[in-house]
């Protein structure tokens, strides 16, 4: 059993980590925002869903599972009409793998129907909620994201622009948003602008999604990110952009750069692959050691690891084969399964490593499972020397803004030294790219002690935000009944 959590929060905590798409006056709505989920599956396993409008009514399907297994008929396509859509897919790492915590969510507002998708953490969503019940709201689903539907119906504002830009001046945390109300597709991004949104056309239809590989899949054009703290509101007239906020520093995610973003995605006018084959090459020149062979921990660590090898002039090699039809390792909500998806993952490619001092790249550690199997099968197979190589600093903080990070107490780095987690991976040698190794790579300068320009806060610990739910211990009102699917 888990130790209990010495930090003032139950550890269940809101967590997800999400794709979103939304596309205005196509008439295939429906299929191009499955075709966009589907190139967005990368970013949530868990669950997915499409809300479509055709001018009178609105039309939903949302299912368990990846959305090639659910939006692949004729029947159901032929159930999501109309010229607009948004869908959503979701990862969480709560207990509520629930049909209702399944997005987009839909409602009935004074102004007429929205549906919202929703990508990032909310921080003060337990204490926002609380004062929402204690006025009379009443809550569907354990989801922060339905806050936003509540304080945008309680809204004094009359636009639902307004009533929108009202809601979110309540909030703090990570959000991109897009919206589909009867008139119009919304996008949004926080302030911060932690989680990407690109904007996007095809033909003459407006595209919003989480990353540039959701165009390239319907061969739609890339127009521009969604700036930090910027709405665009789409509708028959067009498309305005809307800075209802005050300015402020922007602190991109820069965990998407190193590990969540696809590597074929442009995200913030930077190519991932290029900038993954850049944080290698740092890693090699801060801490390469003598080997015959880099070695990737596939797929994530591929990039990176080829960075490193061209750096130093050594063999990349395919030394672990990955299987491809497990998800990732994380998507499992339990540990047991966790623990098995490792095994069912990953197996060494022994004839190729056998009598080889290896370097094993690899994103990042979290709890150590990957790389404590990892290391052993290289082991077995052979290797005589095995150095560990992460292509970012130690993972030694939660995350609050919609990426899986355990609680601190679970991750590796937060209970242990550098020296103390080589020893319980089994490695020759361990060592971890620097916070300035991984700005340089990224940004092409060192990290702003100041200022900086990322939100690096699993590394660094340095929250962009306030955590009111999580300083202020605000207890859980998430007493919903279960159900079973
Ligand atoms: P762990 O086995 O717990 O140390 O997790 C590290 C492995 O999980 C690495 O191989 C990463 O590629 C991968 N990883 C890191 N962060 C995440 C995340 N938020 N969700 C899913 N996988 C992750």
């Amino acid at each position: 059993m888990a130790p209990a959590s010495p930090l003032p929060f139950p550890r269940t905590r809101p967590q997800e980590e999400c794709g979103v798409f939304g596309i205005f006056g196509h008439p295939d709505a429906a299929q191009l925002t499955a075709l966009g989920l589907h190139a967005l599956q990368h970013r949530g396993q868990e669950a997915a869903g499409i809300v479509t409008y055709d001018g009178h009514h609105f039309f939903t399907h949302r299912a368990l599972g990846l959305v090639g297994d659910h939006f692949n008929t004729r029947a159901v396509m032929d159930q999501l009409p109309g010229n607009a859509g948004i869908g959503h897919n979701r990862y969480s790492t709560t207990g509520d793998t629930l049909l209702r915590n399944v997005q987009p969510i839909f409602a009935d507002f004074a102004f007429g129907g929205m549906a919202i998708a929703h990508n990032g953490n909310l921080t003060n969503a337990r204490a926002v909620r609380k004062t929402l019940v204690a006025r009379g709201c009443l809550f569907q689903s354990t989801m922060d994201t339905e806050i936003i539907i509540h304080l945008v119906a309680t809204s004094l504002y009359s636009t639902v622009v307004d009533r929108v830009i009202d809601a979110l001046r309540q909030l703090e945390g990570a959000y991109s948003l897009v919206a589909l109300t009867q008139k119009k597709l919304i996008g949004v991004r926080d302030p911060l602008g932690v989680r990407p949104l690109v904007l996007g056309r095809m033909g003459e239809a407006p595209i919003l999604c989480s990353e540039t590989c959701a165009l390239d899949i319907i061969g739609a054009t890339y127009i521009r990110d969604v700036e930090p703290g910027e709405i665009i509101v789409i509708d028959d007239d067009g498309l305005r952009s809307i800075k209802p906020f005050a300015p402020t520093r922007q602190r991109f995610c820069v965990f998407e750069y190193v590990y969540f973003a696809r590597p074929d995605s442009v995200v913030e006018r930077r190519n991932v692959y290029e900038i993954r084959k850049r944080i290698g090459a740092e890693l090699a020149r801060e801490s390469h050691v003598a080997v015959d062979m880099v070695v990737p921990v596939p797929d994530s660590g591929v990039p990176a690891a080829l960075g490193y090898a061209e750096e130093c002039g050594v063999s990349f090699d395919l030394g672990i084969i990955r299987n491809h039809y497990v998800g990732r390792t994380f998507i499992e909500p339990t540990d047991n399964i966790r623990h098995f998806g490792v095994r069912l993952k990953h197996n060494a490619n022994a004839g190729h490593l056998a009598g080889k001092r290896v370097v094993l790249v690899d994103d990042s550690i979290v709890r150590g499972t990957t790389s404590v199997k990892i290391v052993e099968m290289v082991r077995s197979a052979g290797a005589t020397e095995v150095h560990m190589r992460i292509s970012s600093p130690p993972t030694s903080s939660s995350c609050f803004y919609g990426i899986d990070t355990p609680e601190e107490e679970e991750l590796l780095a937060s209970r242990m030294d550098v020296d103390t987690m080589a020893r319980y991976i089994g490695v020759d040698s361990l060592a971890f790219l620097s916070p300035d190794g991984l700005y340089r790579a990224v940004a092409g300068t060192p990290r702003d002690p100041e200022h900086p320009q990322f939100c690096d806060a699993c590394f660094t610990a340095a929250y962009p935000t306030s955590l009111t739910d999580y300083d202020g211990c605000i207890p859980e009102q998430l007493t919903l009944l279960t159900e079973s699917h």
